[in-house]
């Protein structure tokens, strides 16, 4: 019996919010597991699929998945055509917003701001709440409803879970119990916060992942507007000693380490079930 869907390989795209910077595409995440590719959002940083060769040799089904439909998570679907395949997109947008997700982004896929044709852009499904699978990956996805608008948290069977554009939300804790690697928005420091009705300092981020017994902790969505990273990584790292500052091009570890030194935690297998074969 053979595991798909397993997630093996991790990168991180874009590791900033809101503006890309000369170190930072806008969000995206990319895993990888034999010839399936997932990618969590589709900011600036999905351009690496494109500028970074190699990166999709071999991969034969493609999926992107949105968190929700603000510009730096999706400009980069107008990349799509530049891909060697074509990804199938899944949105929220019946889910969060009441509205096809396809006619969200119809006027960023079509003219006059698109010179690409909906059919080059790859088709769109609707995102549901829950488990789900999708391209072969065990898809969990939760509402985040403290932000300007509704998003979704993302998780990837145990391995990976992206909880972005959101402020605290004690039941993140119970979303990303025991996961192997958490990607969590830390848009300012708790001393200094900024927008904090809408998005999560570096402080929560860390309490976050320490309350979940995450295994990894990298904090991305990164205010391109911040002044210092080391405050920041020393904010969360109050709360998750190991925590990392998210790069582009970083891989994600997905081997099993506890935050904490307690040891092992159970799995949450039972939760997010993988697919098999
Ligand atoms: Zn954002």
């Amino acid at each position: 019996m053979r595991r798909t869907g397993v997630a093996r390989e991790g990168l991180l795209l874009g590791s900033g919010g809101w503006i890309p910077t000369e170190r930072r595409e806008t969000t995206c995440v990319f895993i990888r597991s034999g010839d399936q590719g997932l990618v969590l959002d589709a900011g600036t940083g999905l351009r690496r699929l494109v500028s970074s060769s190699g990166l999709l040799t071999g991969v034969r089904k493609l999926a992107i998945v949105l968190t929700h439909f603000h510009l730096d998570h999706v400009c980069g679907l107008s990349y799509v055509p530049a891909l060697p395949v074509t990804p199938t997109i899944w949105a929220p947008g019946l889910w969060l917003y009441g509205q096809r997700s396809e006619e969200l982004l119809a006027p960023l896929r079509s003219a006059p701001i698109s010179s690409s044709e909906p059919s080059d852009l790859g088709g769109v499904r609707e995102l549901q709440p829950g488990a789900q699978s999708i391209g072969g990956f065990q898809i969990h996805a939760r509402e985040q409803r403290a932000h300007w608008a509704p998003t979704a948290g993302l998780r990837v069977g145990d391995e990976l879970a992206l909880i972005t554009d959101t402020a605290y939300d004690p039941e993140s804790v119970v979303f990303a119990r025991d996961v192997t690697h958490l990607l969590h928005e830390a848009w300012s420091c708790s001393a200094n916060p900024v927008a904090e009705s809408g998005d999560a300092t570096a402080a929560q981020a860390g309490q976050v992942a320490e309350e979940a017994g995450a295994h990894h902790l990298t904090l991305m969505h990164i205010n391109p507007l911040l002044r210092s990273e080391e405050e920041l990584l020393a904010d969360a790292r109050a709360f998750a000693p190991r925590a990392q500052l998210g790069h582009d091009c970083a891989s994600l570890r997905l081997d099993r380490v506890p935050l904490r030194s307690s040891g092992a935690r159970r799995s949450n297998n039972q939760l997010f079930a993988r697919e098999e074969v």
